[in-house]
């Protein structure tokens, strides 16, 4: 059960609600968000008679949510969530999760300035919402280019400067989440993340929106319960991305499920993307698979694109080249449009 209280909050109408609930032997929970205080009821709240605590002042409204996640549900907000990205002063703001569908394309890595700014440009030329692109990447072998860091956050901000492009990065751990939050619009928390609790409770008391995106081993219900945690911290701006599982398969470098983005959006109000890039691995069937994507309700595509995938530092094999980014945006505008959504 979750109490949703009217803001600004005062400590008196806020006591009399942990009063009541503690009264009754239940635990709370206080999530502080800029636009909503949320009381968590915890325990066993089935003879708890919810119309005492609805008549209180301060309090907006109480739900009773049967799913383990609970601000990530629809019983929580019925409507679908829109999401606003872009708070850097050179930023395009946008919304994820309305009408217009985001498309955040770029570099897996950031490996130089020529690359980035090109890559930019041509993202914003052809629809592009954001500009994603790893200053720290987390690898399978140690031995693999490992990113930029604080030099790549840099480079991706001039490219913000230049396009009016909103950031995407990942943030590796939660000891980097303050410098990230210094440069990017987004915080990504990436697959292998996805269960670094620590990770999830420093982004949860960030002002900045997160990407959560799906760990390769991950069932949705592990998903919604990361977001969960992000959403109990006070942060409110969870945009899930779903980027392939692990399966027997071995055609493609993960599966990618695609089934996720109905099943999410019937039990979230969070947006989901789709990133077909790694839910692939191999970029003749990104386009496919964006277009089945858009298709099956995402409201919006993580892309990786490179000015010469062939020399690309990291998942070049999987990275569009700026013409393929731009044929698969020229494909996505007359099917968004039939989808009652616009590019
Ligand atoms: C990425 O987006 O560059 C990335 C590393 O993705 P994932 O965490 O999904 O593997
Ligand atoms: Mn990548």
């Amino acid at each position: 059960m979750v109490i949703v209280m009217r803001r600004p909050v005062t400590p008196e109408n806020l006591e009399r609600v942990l009063t009541l609930i503690e009264a009754s032997g239940l635990r709370t929970h206080l999530s502080e968000g800029q636009e909503r205080m949320i009381v968590g009821v915890i325990g066993d709240v089935r003879h708890f008679e919810e119309s005492a605590v609805e008549r209180l002042p301060g309090v907006e409204r109480v739900v009773r949510i049967a799913q383990p996640f609970k601000l990530a549900s629809r019983t929580y907000q019925n409507g679908g969530s829109e999401i606003a990205i872009g708070c850097h002063a050179a930023s395009t703001p946008s919304n994820v999760g309305g009408r217009r569908l985001a498309l955040i394309a770029g570099p897996c890595a950031v490996e130089g300035r020529e690359m980035l700014l090109d890559t930019a440009a041509a993202v914003r030329k052809h629809g592009g919402t954001g500009l994603r692109g790893g200053a720290f990447k987390p690898r399978t072998s140690p031995y693999s280019f490992q990113g930029l860091g604080e030099e790549g956050l840099k480079l991706l901000a001039e490219a913000r400067e230049q396009t009016g492009l909103p950031v995407v990065t990942e943030v590796p751990a939660p000891e980097k989440v303050d410098l990230v939050c210094q440069y990017a619009d987004v915080l990504q928390i990436g697959a292998r993340n996805m269960q670094n609790y620590a990770l999830l409770q420093e982004v949860g008391r960030c002002d900045r929106p997160v990407l959560l995106k799906r760990g390769m081993w991950a069932s949705i219900e592990e998903w919604l319960m990361s977001a969960e945690y992000i959403l109990a911290r006070g942060n409110h701006r969870v945009i899930l991305c779903e980027r392939g599982i692990r399966t027997f398969e071995t055609m493609t470098r993960n599966t990618l499920d695609l089934s996720a983005v109905p099943v999410v959006k019937r039990l979230s109000h969070l947006p989901v993307l789709v990133d077909p890039s790694h839910g692939t691995g191999y970029v003749h069937y990104v386009a496919p698979m964006a277009m089945a994507a858009i298709a099956a309700g995402a409201d919006g595509l993580l892309l990786e694109t490179h000015p010469t995938p062939d020399s690309a530092l990291c998942d070049g094999g999987q990275s569009l080249n700026p013409e393929q980014y731009a044929t698969l945006v020229a494909m996505l505008r007359p099917l968004a449009q039939v989808l009652g959504r616009e590019i």
